[in-house]
Formats: structure tokens, C-alpha cells, sequence
């Protein structure tokens, strides 16, 4: 059976093998596992890539949210605004440091925040604003900071999946007061288990992340503030390392996939494809403020959606949905107040978005097949 992965981890990991052993023995042969050099170099790449003063290399994307809500200060009584339409962690960092998230619906090309929502949810408690940057595209963040700055709100870029994306030519992460990456393994700089990073331009916030990764001691053993074990393995920043000199060309392997799937797409949808309603699948142009698109997923909109995947998943073909809940809809955050109804935008991308392979080792004959089979789907009569 021809299967398209969603995710071929073992296709990158063969071309990048004896390099990834290499780096793993030199950390093993230090004995030098937690923090050190290997991550200290990384925390200064991964800066320079993002136009970014400061790295701070951290547990997981997750770690990385957290640890910046703490060295802003953000607790109980005060108000976070970022979207409903995102991975949980964006919203769940919020709760976790005792503060209340406020969401605002996104726009509906983009499945970005709208910035055009944000000023009516502002409110004297509110401290800040946690953007994400979605499948790899950027969110609005001219609007965003100028609102942000109006009001005196912190911005917390949620550049999980956005590493390497540009927004006008500027980088993400490098935007906001601080920025955050994962490098869960499907994110497009990915290790070999968790990690993430906190970016900034702003020396005092890097000084205190630091500092909050290990416990808030400065020095050792005299605790300035109450942190937590957010620190980085050497082991993930040596591969990260060797991952982080293909990245480009990885990123370049994914936009040639998303112009080859528009293309595919247009020759079975005819000339326009893209956002015509009535359609029976809609694939968006990048919005032209991403002057880079790093194509974390591919994200197609769709009619009968649910029926489409499992045509798709039982012909062996790779797809996923992100993601079938908003966050104001999730059991726990019932306290929070939020009806169906509240973010129509969001619950309507929660029904109909799917996403497809799209990682750089992808082949041109695999898209083919993905594409007739989607369309095979539609083209077949319903039964009903
Ligand atoms: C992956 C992701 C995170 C969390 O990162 P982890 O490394 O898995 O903890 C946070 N926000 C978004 C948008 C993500 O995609």
C-alpha cells in the first residue's frame, strides 16, 4: 500500500545520522549533561537565527510560556489575552501561573488572533498579550505591539511552531517582550525528546528566566525567587546543534511542498482555489505580512471533514486536526464562563481544518497521491 506519513522523522534522521551520533558521543564522553556548553552555544545560535539578543535554553515549549509568565510577574488577579484556537500549553501556562486567560476569536484566514479584538478585552487586571504564531505563519504583530504599547501589556510571542518565520522581514520570537520556542520533535527544529527556548532582547528578563530555570537561585542555593527545574539536557542541544545547519533547507523543502499542494490543488479545483466559498476544499494563500512561512503544517479547510480523514487514514494516508476544541469550550476551563457560540471563528475552524504531510522529504509523487485521494473523496457520489 502506498503510505504517506504524516511525519517522516526516520526519513531526515538517516540523512544527518553520523553527525547526530557524533555530537551525542562528544556529550556522553563529558559526562556534562545538564546545561553547560553544548547548551550555552545553542542558547547563542538559536538567538542570532531568531534576531535576538538572548537564548535561554529551557524543558519544553511549555517550560518556556511558563518560566516567561513568571519573570513578568504574572499571578493571581491579573488577566492574559491569547487565543482559543491553539495547542493547550499557550492557555494552560496562563491558568497554571494563577492568572485568568481571555481569549479573543482569530481571523479567519490566518487562524491567528484578530488584533482587531484585542483592545475591547483589555481590562485593568490585564498584563499581557501571548500571540501564536500558528503552523508556522506569523501572526499580526505591528497591531498587536501597538495596542500592547498603548495599554503598557507585556507580548509573549507563542513561537512554538514559528521558528525561523518572518513577519516584514523580522523574525519570530524577536518581536514581543520575550519569545518562546519548542523543540518537540515534530516542531520544525525538533530533538530527540523535549526542550524549547526563551528568546528576548531585553537583558533584565533574560537574567531573570535564567535564573527561574534553576530554582531562582542566584547563586547557588540563595533563592531570589520561587522558579523550577526548566533546564535544557546537553544531549538535545548537541542534536538540536547538528539540526539547527539544515534548517533553512528544510524550511525551503517544506514551501516548495505548499506550492506544489496549491498547484496539485488547482489543477483538480480548477484556476482559483483558494478562499472561494461554496467550495468543497479551500487552501489559503500565506498572508502577505509572513514574509516567510515556515509551513509547520499544511492546513486545508474542508467540507465533511471527519469523513475525509478517515478516507484518507484508511488508505494510509497521514492527516491530523488542529485542533477539533477551542480552549475556551475545554472541560477545564468551565470556570472561566465561555458558552459554544462565544468565538464562531475558532469553533468553525475547530470543524473543518485538516492538516497534511508536508515535511521536507515529502516527494512529488506522495503530494500526488494525497491530492487524487481527497479528490477521489469528493468525487464519489454520497451515499445518503
Ligand atoms: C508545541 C507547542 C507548545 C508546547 O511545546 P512543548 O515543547 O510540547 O511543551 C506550545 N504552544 C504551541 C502553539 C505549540 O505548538
Amino acid at each position: 500500500m502506498s503510505t504517506v506519513p504524516l511525519l517522516d522523522l526516520k526519513a531526515q534522521y538517516a540523512t544527518i545520522r553520523d553527525e547526530i551520533q557524533e555530537a551525542i558521543n562528544r556529550v556522553i564522553e563529558t559526562q556534562y549533561f545538564i546545561l553547560g556548553p553544548e547548551v550555552q552555544a545553542l542558547e547563542e545560535e538559536v538567538a542570532a537565527y531568531s534576531q535576538c539578543e538572548y537564548g535561554i535554553g529551557v524543558s519544553s515549549g511549555t517550560d518556556a510560556l511558563l518560566v516567561a509568565l513568571m519573570a513578568l510577574e504574572i499571578g493571581p488577579g491579573h488577566e492574559v489575552i491569547t487565543t482559543p484556537y491553539t495547542f493547550f500549553a499557550t492557555a494552560g501556562c496562563i491558568a497554571r501561573v494563577g492568572a485568568k486567560p481571555i481569549f479573543v476569536d482569530i481571523d479567519p484566514a490566518t487562524y491567528n488572533m484578530d488584533p482587531a479584538l484585542i483592545e475591547a478585552a483589555i481590562t485593568p487586571r490585564t498584563k499581557a498579550i501571548i500571540p501564536v504564531h500558528l503552523f508556522g505563519q506569523m501572526a499580526d504583530m505591528d497591531p498587536i505591539m501597538e495596542v500592547a504599547n498603548r495599554h503598557g501589556l507585556f507580548v509573549i510571542e507563542d513561537a512554538a511552531q514559528a521558528i525561523g518565520s518572518e513577519y516584514k522581514g523580522r523574525r519570530a520570537g524577536s518581536m514581543g517582550h520575550l519569545g518562546c520556542f519548542s523543540f518537540f520533535p515534530s516542531k520544525n527544529l525538533g530533538g530527540f525528546g523535549d526542550g524549547g527556548m526563551v528568546v528576548t532582547n531585553d537583558p533584565d528578563l533574560a537574567q531573570r528566566v535564567n535564573i527561574l530555570r534553576k530554582h531562582g537561585a542566584q547563586p547557588k542555593y540563595h533563592h531570589k525567587f520561587v522558579g523550577g527545574n526548566f533546564r535544557l539536557d546537553a544531549i538535545q542541544a548537541a542534536v538540536l546543534r547538528v539540526k539547527l545547519k539544515y534548517l533553512d533547507e528544510w524550511t525551503a523543502g517544506r514551501q516548495r511542498n505548499a506550492d506544489r499542494y496549491r498547484m496539485f490543488f488547482s489543477e483538480w479545483l480548477g484556476t482559483d482555489s483558494t478562499d472561494s466559498p461554496g467550495r468543497s476544499v479551500i487552501v489559503s494563500q500565506p498572508s502577505p505580512v509572513t514574509t516567510r512561512h515556515i509551513y509547520n503544517q499544511f492546513v486545508i479547510r474542508c467540507a465533511r471533514r471527519d469523513e475525509l480523514m478517515a478516507h484518507l487514514k484508511a488508505q494510509g494516508i497521514g492527516c491530523e486536526v488542529y485542533y477539533p476544541l477551542p480552549l475556551h469550550l475545554q472541560e477545564c476551563f468551565t470556570d472561566l464562563g465561555y458558552d459554544l457560540g462565544d468565538f464562531p471563528v475558532s469553533e468553525h475552524a475547530a470543524q473543518e481544518t485538516l492538516a497534511l504531510p508536508i515535511y521536507p522529504e515529502l516527494t512529488e509523487e506522495q503530494q500526488q497521491t494525497v491530492v487524487d485521494a481527497i479528490a477521489a473523496f469528493y468525487e464519489t457520489p454520497t451515499e445518503a
